[in-house]
């Protein structure tokens, strides 16, 4: 019996192009890559940094592609700069000329037709909510809940009815700021919902949508990180 075949995306490289700070959390990374030259990106689909922490170990980070110029295979990378841990660092430090390897792009979310489109997530998501949003026809509405620490994170939103949620001093990932923002919510009978934020409290916040009425099978949920998990996000392993 012959082995099973693996196929492993291919890794590519990028360099730096340009940084910019959209929030005092919050930093464009700017790179550019021959391997994204003429490659059409879809809304929220992002790509694997391959990075290294702090004691050297490799690990994999994902970003979501808040724009793409597939023209001249340029990328946008929205970074939150949240504290420790590879991804964050590598924002904070990230310099025009450096080289970052990455796979993808990659990513599974469909946008379909829907009326209504809830998004909800946390400040790791708005890159993701700006570019879904974004990419919705004119006649369908769309309202998003936002959790982020304060005022100074918010970003601005186009085509969408944002509600931002401060968490204020709470700790970032848990579910329950967001479960009381979203108990008023009345959605249509043709609604369709993304969740996209830390882990469980999106698990948790499914729950919360399906009890508003949008049915399971409309509900998009991503875990986009894990509070005090480094390594154990979902589809994620140690390089
Ligand atoms: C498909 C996808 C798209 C994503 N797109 C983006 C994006 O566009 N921009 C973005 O900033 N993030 C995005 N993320 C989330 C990002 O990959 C994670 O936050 C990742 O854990 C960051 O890695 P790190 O090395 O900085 O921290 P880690 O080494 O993973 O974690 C170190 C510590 O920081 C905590 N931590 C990790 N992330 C956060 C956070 N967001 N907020 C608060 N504490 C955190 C952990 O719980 C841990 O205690 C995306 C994730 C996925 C799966």
């Amino acid at each position: 019996m012959s082995a099973p075949v693996i196929r492993r995306s291919p890794v590519h490289e990028a360099t730096v192009t340009e940084i910019a700070d959209l929030t005092p959390r919050m930093r464009r990374v700017t790179v550019r890559s021959d391997a994204m030259v003429g490659v059409t990106i879809r809304p929220a689909q992002d790509v694997e940094l391959h990075l290294r922490e702090a004691t050297g170990r490799r690990v994999k980070r994902r970003y979501t592609i808040r724009h793409a110029r597939p023209e001249i295979g340029e990328l946008d990378l929205d970074v939150l700069l949240h504290g420790e841990g590879a991804g964050s660092r590598w924002g904070a430090t990230a310099q025009p000329g450096d080289v970052v390897e990455f796979q993808g792009p990659r990513g599974k979310l469909e946008l379909r037709p829907a009326a209504w489109h809830l998004l909800v997530g946390d400040e790791s998501a708005l890159p993701a909510v700006a570019a879904i949003t974004e990419a919705l026809p004119a006649q369908e509405r769309a309202v998003a809940f936002l959790e982020v620490g304060d005022a100074s994170d918010e970003l601005p939103m186009a085509k969408v009815d944002v509600h931002w949620v401060h968490r204020g001093d709470a700790p970032p990932g848990g579910p329950e700021l967001l479960t009381a923002a979203l108990a008023a919510i009345e959605p249509p009978d043709d609604a369709r919902a993304y969740l996209m934020g830390e882990s469980r409290a999106m698990v948790a916040l499914r729950g919360v949508v399906e009890a508003a009425g949008i049915p399971h099978d409309a509900i998009f949920v991503k875990g986009y990180w894990n509070t005090g998990r480094p390594d154990r996000l979902a589809g994620r392993a140690p390089s």
